[in-house]
């Protein structure tokens, strides 16, 4: 009659599928945290030993260890890897079942399914629930019964299945509190000093300077700032200057808050009439989240491979000029400010605007031509909400091989983008103080300022900032023919 919940990707204790489950059925209920070396030591030999993630799930996890505590618990911390470990716990422990939420990624669901192989070979269960989207796999289907494909009747459909009866329910946070008695006390055995940075092999990163709150309280607080803003978040969302987005991301990877909770903010907004606005789009914004999900579980192949097929057959440049082109993206150093200061962005705190990341991938695959997948890898090792079933969306979307992606004509223009989107310069010129003295008409194609008016300014291009590595119309043409290969699929 005892349990172990396996916390991952859900760092809470409030409204948490498995953990409400495991209290509801078990008598005495254990909660382990593993530092998965499977996932942490493929980090390491990839050279990312500062990693801005680790420190956030170490605040996560101190914060979540104290929760527990505070309701009689404790959490169990381990370094090791999780698809041995689990089960070896669970014998040790003397457990029945162990209970986890869902994961829809294909290493993921490998590991899961070692992990149910190993535990069932020794007479126990491995229960796993849906908690970290509002609907998942097969709940919200085509009228043929078939997986969708395309975003807006997806979301239609989702929107049909929350508002209609009963759609309450998905809504409704799990009363984990009710059942806290069940929680498996401290001991001394199993319950030990938390590892330190050093222990799991990681250097400290710059987390702390970026102030980004962490843990449950981290997530309640942005929320609590968002709030007020989400009546607004359509006007504002576009501008990367602008305190438009909510900042949610790495809480949602991390699951320090429930995307349940998130989701009834954005209807009851809507049901109010505050920010009627704004809450449908923000909601719109959880709903692509879902639909990633769904299509990462439906389709594993797109985590290598173009959605569409026939885009794999698009030639993309190579060799060291390739190369030596990418460094110079990776950098931000391509000569167009929007998109280097979007980069430096990337670099320094390990988030960037949506905008800027639809630019900046764009710009990676039809304005240098280079392989989506490599732009994917780099987003991956940065972001701090890096999830591969959105950043893969996202890249697939940009670069015109996804489901539902921008059509491969559709070539964002470097500079139009950064005239509509930051016509004052105020994010270049938060990253790029070099041109801070640059005219606003002039900051988003700094090549062509006249050159008086540069001259009186001090800023010397190709010295102090880049000439632009490519002309974006002749860029333009080349990426046309790139993608002819495809054509016969309009
Ligand atoms: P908000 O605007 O407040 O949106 C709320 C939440 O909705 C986000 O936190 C996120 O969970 C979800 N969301 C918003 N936009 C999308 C989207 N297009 N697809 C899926 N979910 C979305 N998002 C990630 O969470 N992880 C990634 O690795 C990631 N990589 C991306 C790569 C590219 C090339 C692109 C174009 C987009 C990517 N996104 C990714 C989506 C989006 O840019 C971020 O979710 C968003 O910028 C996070 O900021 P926020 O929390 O302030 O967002």
């Amino acid at each position: 009659d005892s349990s172990l919940v396996w916390f991952r990707r859900d760092l809470r204790i409030s409204d948490h599928a498995a953990l409400y489950y495991a209290l509801k059925q078990s008598k005495q209920v254990y909660c382990v945290f593993v530092y998965d070396r499977d996932i942490l030591d493929a980090l390491i030999a990839d050279g990312l030993q500062a990693d801005r993630r680790i420190d956030f799930i170490m605040a996560c996890i101190a914060e979540l260890d104290a929760a527990l505590r505070a309701a009689g618990g404790a959490l169990i911390v381990r370094h090791a890897s999780a698809q041995q470990d689990i089960p070896a716990l669970a014998a040790e422990l003397g457990v029945d079942a162990v209970f986890t939420n869902h994961d829809y990624e294909p290493q993921a669901i490998k590991r899961d399914a070692t992990v149910k192989n190993r535990l069932e070979k020794d007479g126990r269960q491995l229960l796993t629930y849906k908690d970290q989207v509002i609907f998942e796999k097969d709940e919200v289907l085509s009228l043929a019964g078939r997986p969708f494909s395309v975003f807006t009747p997806y979301k239609n459909a989702w929107m049909n299945k929350l508002s209609g009866p009963g759609g309450d329910f998905y809504l409704k946070p799990y009363p984990v509190d009710a059942y806290f008695a069940q929680l498996a006390p401290p001991s001394k055995k199993y319950h030990k000093a938390l590892p330190t940075l050093e222990d799991l092999g990681f250097l400290p990163s710059n987390l702390k300077d970026l102030r980004i709150p962490t843990g449950m309280s981290g997530a309640a607080q942005l929320l609590e700032d968002f709030l007020p803003r989400l009546g607004k978040y359509g006007d504002t969302r576009d501008f990367p200057a602008i305190k438009g987005p909510s900042y949610l991301s790495v809480h949602l990877r991390f699951g320090t808050i429930s995307i349940r909770t998130l989701a009834r903010a954005a209807v009851d907004a809507m049901r109010i009439g505050e920010g009627r606005r704004g809450a449908p789009v923000w909601l719109s914004e959880l709903v692509w989240r879902d639909f990633y999900f769904m299509i990462l579980f439906h389709h594993p192949r797109v985590a290598e491979r173009s959605f569409k097929s026939d885009y794999d057959a698009i030639q993309w440049e190579g060799g060291k000029h390739a190369r030596d082109m990418f460094a110079r993206w990776c950098e931000g150093r391509t000569g167009y400010p929007l998109v280097d200061a979007a980069m430096l962005q990337l670099n320094q705190t390990g988030y960037m605007h949506n905008r800027l990341r639809m630019v900046t991938a764009s710009f990676l695959t039809k304005d240098l031509g280079i392989d989506w997948r490599w732009g994917e890898k780099y987003f991956a090792d940065l972001l701090n909400d890096f999830d591969l079933s959105a950043n893969n969306g996202g890249w697939q979307w940009a670069s015109s091989s996804g489901c539902d992606a921008q059509p491969y004509f559709r070539i964002f223009n470097p500079i139009t983008q950064s005239e509509k989107f930051d016509a004052e310069g105020k994010f270049i010129r938060r990253y790029l103080p070099q041109l801070a003295g640059l005219p606003d008409k002039h900051i988003h194609a700094p090549w062509l300022c006249p050159a008086d008016l540069l001259k009186a300014t001090g800023v010397k291009i190709g010295k102090d900032y880049p000439e632009p590595m490519v002309d974006h119309a002749e860029a333009r043409k080349r990426t046309l023919l790139r993608y002819a290969v495809v054509k016969k699929d309009l």
